[in-house]
């Protein structure tokens, strides 16, 4: 008994949000868009920390956390293997006016689908050809996440490889956006996509933590490529996303340089470090992340954008999340 009351962990109701401050004032609040977030995991992550919490479904914890809180839209992310078979009944959920309205509260759900470098191993023809059914699906807007992850390693490097390059030529076939999971893998991840993927196609690059000097060179390569930014650049730990802020925002410029990123969670990891100085008597750390945390995540890549420039402040909270709700449509379509 007693669960949720372990100190470490903080009750359940300071996971409902107060609306950031900077947005509370401004007239129009802006749209979120997490364009990269794990749903089911998120939920799971909920259900497992507050035993007894009042929302029962997910459908339950989208209205409860993100009603009144101005999210627009969120895309989830399907990538493990073999496919989850629960991916069919949300998608089906989001069909109609009625099924967006009533189960998730005006909040339009979109997914992507494809096997994370993790899995590769588990990648077969039956697995690609369940993601290709997804793929047909309307709420479907894209593949991923895919990619290469040389940190864990939790499948041979060879077979990430194998099964990342599959992936690409399905997806460039389709003609499906592309999201992107790479982690100290550079030099091939460059290598692979600049082999298997058209210029003009659109990619994701999600939860940016490699160098600069990558992003550089992916940016210019890729016209339609975009950076993809989690609390993670909030983190003392994590120095390689703000310099890739601060060198797409070229502070001083005028008018000020667009930044190509999206605002995203890859919840249920990684809360905004500078979320806890808006919430008052909170004791301990929250043990998830989710949607409602973007503005954090927002406020902290208009500081960074900022610095250096002269006087003026280019960019404000408002208006990073209107730029990354810009981009995640010309991204997603969403
Ligand atoms: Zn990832
Ligand atoms: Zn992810």
């Amino acid at each position: 008994m007693g669960k949720n009351k372990k100190s470490s962990v903080p009750g359940e109701e300071h996971l409902h949000l107060p609306v950031h401050a900077a947005l509370a004032s401004s007239e129009t609040r802006p749209p979120i868009v997490d364009t990269h977030t794990h749903l089911v995991s998120t939920f799971s992550a909920y259900r497992g920390k507050y035993k007894q919490g009042k929302y029962e479904t997910i459908y339950d914890f989208v209205r409860g956390l993100y009603r009144d809180r101005n999210v627009e839209a969120i895309v989830d992310v399907w990538c493990e293997a073999p496919v989850q078979r629960s991916w069919r009944e949300l998608a089906d959920s989001a069909l109609s006016e009625e099924g967006r309205r009533d189960k998730w509260c005006g909040v339009q759900y979109w997914f992507v689908m494809g096997v994370h470098p993790h899995e590769a191993s588990q990648y077969t023809d039956e697995v690609e050809k369940d993601i290709l059914e997804a793929m047909a699906h309307p709420r479907c807007v894209g593949w991923g996440e895919t990619g290469l992850d040389y940190h864990y390693d939790n499948s041979p490097r060879d077979i990430q490889q194998t099964v990342f390059i599959r992936q690409l030529q399905q997806a460039v076939r389709l003609g499906k956006p592309l999201t992107i999971h790479t982690r100290e893998a550079e030099e091939d991840t460059e290598r692979i996509l600049k082999e298997h993927v058209p210029k003009e196609h659109k990619i994701h690059i999600h939860c940016y933590t490699d160098s600069p000097e990558w992003a550089a060179r992916m940016l210019d390569h890729f016209p339609n490529l975009f950076i993809g930014i989690t609390g993670v650049i909030t983190y003392s730990t994590n120095l390689n996303t703000s310099s890739v802020v601060r060198q797409m925002s070229r502070p001083g410029s005028q008018p000020p340089a667009p930044l190509r990123i999206l605002l995203e969670t890859d919840a249920p990891f990684m809360v905004p470090a500078n979320l806890y100085g808006a919430l008052t008597d909170v004791k301990g750390r929250l043990p998830l992340c989710h949607t409602g945390m973007i503005p954090w995540t927002a406020e902290f890549v208009a500081a960074v954008a900022n610095e250096g420039g002269e006087s003026a402040q280019a960019w404000s909270v408002e208006r990073v999340v209107l730029e990354a709700r810009d981009n995640a449509r010309r991204m997603y379509g969403v």
